[in-house]
């Protein structure tokens, strides 16, 4: 199944090694962080390769030319290149920040013993992926991860509330305090996936016959879905990443939104799955603990050094955006960002 979008990635150099310092950004000029931003913009903006995700009717419809690039350093600064103001839906990268509030408000045994922190090797609704896996319930930690599908929407249940109400405030909390400011539902988009996400809600109802999700799984997949519909643009997406990377505290805001101790655990998570089952190869060429989303963003963590996102809608066969890759792949390598050089 290979194609020439499968294979882009391919031609990214392995495991960059920094070119303008050894010690990290801290030791970069805002000019050459912009510089490297500004030429990864010009070198992948003309890129027409991918297709954006139309399996949610309203994705069909955002413009694949949108293309934005923000950077977010130590100091609160954000850099950026493009459009970085107009919204997409931020999908499956919002399964990070609801794994990691579960992991804030109940440890970080709670997602590993309930969902597992181990790759699937499947697609990220993969249904084979949880039969995969079913036996392993009740004997030990599942061999699943909560970036997936069926992983999220049990994280998702796991988020405690009374009601459904109480829930999203938390869902929706955590996630504005990792953007620093507050998001809010696309609500085409979420009416959009709601139509049309029986597949989500089979996953759901499974992970219920599983154990996985203990109750109402038409809870969990509906918030979930609505967590998968907020909007953020490439300038949020990168303070959340930077949140991520200095230890849980948003750089920007200077808030302290997750237990500095706790954010390794979310971050081994992003590497091990974050771009589902093409992770292996993102790790190999960058290094970077990443997500993306079927919305077109796609967010990495340089731990200490920066956070980065890329908003492009076009995607590969295996559902991640294909400009962002690119684009996250050299800046960041042209930074010194990947955590395996030792510098
Ligand atoms: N809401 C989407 C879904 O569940 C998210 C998928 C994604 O971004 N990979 O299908």
């Amino acid at each position: 199944m290979k194609s020439t979008t499968r294979s882009l990635l391919g031609a990214i150099a392995v495991a960059g090694v920094a070119t303008l310092t050894a010690g990290g950004t801290a030791a970069q000029s805002g000019a050459d962080v912009q510089k490297t931003i500004d030429a990864a913009y010009a070198k992948y903006r003309g890129l027409q390769e991918g297709k954006n995700a139309d399996y949610i009717p309203a994705l069909a419809k955002v413009d694949p030319n949108l293309f934005g690039i923000a950077v977010v350093t130590a100091d609160g600064k954000v850099y950026t290149a493009g459009d970085v103001k107009t919204e997409v839906s931020i999908q499956s990268i919002s399964k990070v920040f609801t794994m990691a509030q579960v992991i804030e408000e109940q440890g970080l045994e709670s997602i590993e013993q309930r969902i597992g922190v181990d790759a699937t090797g499947a697609r990220f609704n993969s249904i084979i992926a949880i039969e995969g896996v079913r036996t392993v319930v009740g004997t030990g930690a599942p061999e699943m991860n909560a970036l997936v599908n069926p992983g999220a929407i049990s994280a998702t249940s796991m988020v405690s509330g009374a009601t459904s109400d109480e829930v999203w405030k938390k869902i929706i909390g955590f996630h504005n305090d990792a953007a620093g400011r507050n998001l809010s539902v696309l609500q085409d988009v979420y009416k959009s996936e709601s139509d049309t996400n029986q597949r989500n809600q089979a996953i759901g109802a499974l992970m219920l016959a599983y154990g996985y999700i203990k109750s109402n799984w038409q809870q969990a997949v509906d918030l979930y879905t609505r967590q998968c519909s907020i909007g953020v643009n490439a300038r949020d997406l990168a303070v959340m990443a930077s949140t991520l990377a200095f230890g849980g505290k948003n750089p920007v805001t200077g808030k302290q939104v997750m237990n500095a101790a706790r954010v390794p655990g979310v971050l081994a998570v992003m590497a091990t799955a974050g771009l589902y089952d093409d992770s292996g190869k993102w790790l190999y060429h960058t290094g970077l603990p990443a997500k993306s989303g079927v919305g077109g963003g796609i967010i990495a963590v340089s731990p200490g050094k920066f956070g980065i996102a890329v908003v492009s809608p076009p995607l590969d066969d295996a559902g991640n955006s294909v400009r962002a890759q690119r684009a996250i792949a050299d800046i960041s390598n042209a930074l010194g960002g990947n955590p395996y050089t030792g510098r």
